[in-house]
Order: C-alpha cells, then sequence, then structure tokens
C-alpha cells in the first residue's frame, strides 16, 4: 500500500498542468478510486489511476476497471520492476454528461 502522504505517480496529469506544478498526494489523489472504491467521474481520472494501479503493481484494481471483453486474459502487472517513466495526458473532452474522453500516452 502506497503512503497517502507520498505524491501520486500520476504526478496529477492533466493537459492544463503546469510545467512546475506539484504532484497531488495519493491519498488525496489516485487512492480514492484504487483504493476507496470512488468511481472515476471522466476519462481523466480514470486514466490517471489506472497508470497509478500500474506502477503499483496492482493487477486486480486494473482487471476491476476493464472490460471484461477486451483485457488480456494474462494481464499481470505484479512484476513492479518496470520503470514508469510518468504520465502525460495530451488532450481530454470533457462531455455534458458524466462521460468523458481522452488521449494519454505513458
Ligand atoms: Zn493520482
Amino acid at each position: 500500500m502506497k503512503p497517502r502522504d507520498a505524491e501520486c505517480h500520476c504526478g496529477g496529469a492533466s493537459p492544463l498542468k503546469r510545467p512546475n506544478a506539484k504532484a497531488p498526494r495519493y491519498g488525496a489523489c489516485c487512492s480514492r478510486f484504487i483504493e476507496g472504491g470512488a468511481f472515476a467521474a471522466n476519462a481523466m481520472e480514470m486514466m490517471r489511476s489506472r497508470y497509478t494501479a500500474y506502477v503499483l503493481g496492482n493487477t486486480a484494481y486494473l482487471r476491476a476497471m476493464w472490460d471484461p471483453a477486451t483485457y488480456p486474459p494474462d494481464l499481470d502487472v505484479s512484476d513492479t520492476s518496470t520503470c514508469w517513466l510518468g504520465l502525460e495526458i495530451k488532450r481530454h473532452t470533457p462531455r455534458a454528461t458524466a462521460q468523458s474522453s481522452g488521449r494519454a500516452r505513458a
């Protein structure tokens, strides 16, 4: 379990994030989805939480948030030796409804 006062791995990625902006604390960012059972309000929050789950090696969270029809049956991210470099969200287009779309590159 990641300390809640540590920087969140997602870095608070956003197309609007200033270059020198501090990363949010994990406890105020992705932990509410990964550990708290909250649902992401938009695609950007979902992408951040998925990226953080990859870094944390949390396969269970990724499976829970992934359509079973499309996720790889052998999905296993528990090997945390992968060096994740960061998340950059290039664009996010909020919609009037609860759904939104976005593109990201990790
Ligand atoms: Zn986060």
